[in-house]
């Protein structure tokens, strides 16, 4: 190990920073950050630095540099142009026993800076030791996405319980199982859900009763395919997870992502093959939760368009489970995106419709008129097997039976397919094509022709 990574208290001690330019001025607002007080040498400031002075804890001490500068501080950071007067910097205050650092070179640094992932009290230093900046930062970006924002939060607010719960568990490993519990469960899913007052409530129940079994339902969104298309906050709760609920709308991809250890239930639905009741399938979330787990709940797009999540909230509501929703991108607005469709364009729809071609049998009557408005787009989703009685409504309704069309099929999959046509062949088009199948309607799938992008895009014209 060439560096030893310390984490130093600079809180109202003294720095001296040589060189009034971009470079020291960076290394100055880091400093502040850390509530040093800053001793700046500098012949000149930059206008950013100049700001600086008036309202921070910066202190213009001379326009030249002299050794007996150093006598008073607890670091030394050089970053001027002068690469002679660096040097010199850092072999005074090598020889006074202070860490400096000469800002971009690593031969004349005793203390580097890391790159920092910030949640305080949180904070993650990174460093390749100077050898691949680059790499250091790809890594920060990495685990900043990782790490939830309301990390900080928590840790302040489980300072605050240290002691009550060291009282309470005199053995180590017990205290450890405690905070392992609520860090990876529902005070955390309070907190991050702002519900500071309930998260403490947690903490004071978990403490007070034994053996509580406090498990939740997370609703996710998985969006509608690509990994890439899942948000952070589920990535987050999927990598949380005790159990993942899925269903066929879900990809491998990503159901990779979650926890290696948690367990894995496909719940398989298909319209009109569902091989898990909706019924069955509250009563399991119900049940896992209730056994203390932290249940993820995958579902395809959004989980409350058309994918009965709302039921599966009333399921948890109904039964005192507490529950999140993390929601997801959409099949209608994820898989249009891929095929170079923008669902709404001033020149040709002011707006949009999500429809379900599949309804309950159980009388619902549809507006056939509403959705055969011009200048709109109409998104079906579960729209194939109903195709030919859709086309034949929205033309007995009044839409152009030359409406431009697209079928896609496993949008923003690699193996994505659209076809395009008019709403007369929409039958025709959706006769072999892979599920899942999003139908568009409307004057903007003319723009696919433009739009295009997606790289393994098939276009077939009808
Ligand atoms: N909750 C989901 C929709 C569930 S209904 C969401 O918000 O997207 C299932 C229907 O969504 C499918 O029949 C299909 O019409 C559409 N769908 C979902 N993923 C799709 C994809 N990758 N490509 C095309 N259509 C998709």
């Amino acid at each position: 190990m060439d560096y030893l990574p310390i984490f130093a208290n600079l809180r109202h001690k003294p720095v001296l920073v040589v060189g009034g330019g971009k470079t020291a001025a960076r290394k100055i607002q880091l400093l502040i950050r850390a509530g040093a007080h800053i001793q700046v040498v500098s012949y000149e400031l930059s206008k950013a630095l100049s700001d600086m002075l008036a309202t921070n804890n910066i202190q213009w001490i001379a326009k030249i540099y002299h050794p007996k500068q150093l006598a008073q501080v607890f670091l030394v950071i050089a970053a001027t142009n002068n690469s002679q007067l660096n040097s010199r910097i850092y072999k005074d205050a090598t020889d006074r026993y202070l860490l400096a650092n000469v800002v971009d070179e690593l031969p004349n640094c005793s203390f580097i800076f890391p790159s920092i992932i910030d949640r305080s009290p949180v904070v993650i230093a990174i460093s390749s030791s100077g050898t691949a900046p680059v790499l250091s930062r790809l890594l920060r970006e990495k685990i900043e996405s990782l790490l939830p924002a309301h990390l900080g939060q928590m840790a302040k607010i489980a300072n605050q319980w240290r002691s009550k719960v060291k009282a309470r568990f005199y053995i180590l490993s017990d205290r450890r199982r405690f905070w392992d519990k609520a860090f990876n469960g529902l005070f955390s899913s309070h907190i991050a859900s702002g519900n500071i007052d309930e998260a403490k409530r947690v903490l004071d129940r978990q403490l007070s009763e034994i053996n509580v079994s406090l498990g939740e339902i997370i609703l996710v969104g998985a969006g509608p395919g690509s990994s890439g298309l899942l948000t952070l906050r589920g990535l987050q709760v999927m990598q949380l997870a005790d159990v993942l609920l899925y269903d066929y709308l879900v990809s491998d991809e990503i159901l990779n992502l979650g926890r290696r250890d948690a367990e894995r239930i496909c719940v398989g639905k298909r319209a009109n093959a569902h091989s898990v009741s909706q019924k069955d399938i509250n009563n399991m979330l119900v049940k896992l939760a209730k056994q203390g787990k932290r249940v993820v709940r995958l579902k395809g797009g959004d989980p409350l368009i058309f994918g009965r999540g709302g039921e599966e909230l009333q399921a948890a509501a109904s039964a005192g489970v507490p529950f999140q929703v993390v929601p997801g991108i959409t099949a209608a607005v994820g898989v249009t995106a891929y095929a170079g469709i923008p669902l709404t364009h001033r020149d040709y729809a002011q707006s949009v419709l999500f429809v379900t071609g599949h309804c309950r049998k159980n009388g619902t009557v549809i507006d056939w008129s509403a959705l055969s408005q011009s200048d709109q787009t109409l998104v079906i989703y579960m729209g194939s097997i109903a195709s030919e009685e859709i086309t034949h409504q929205l033309i007995t309704h009044g839409r152009d039976l030359t409406t431009p069309v697209a079928v896609i099929s496993r949008g923003t999959y690699q193996d994505q397919q659209v076809q395009t046509g008019i709403l007369q062949n929409l039958f025709e088009l959706t006769r072999h094509t892979p599920a899942p199948t999003l139908l568009v309607i409307g004057t903007v799938v003319n723009l696919h022709q433009q739009l295009a992008w997606y790289q393994n895009s098939k276009k077939i014209h009808g």
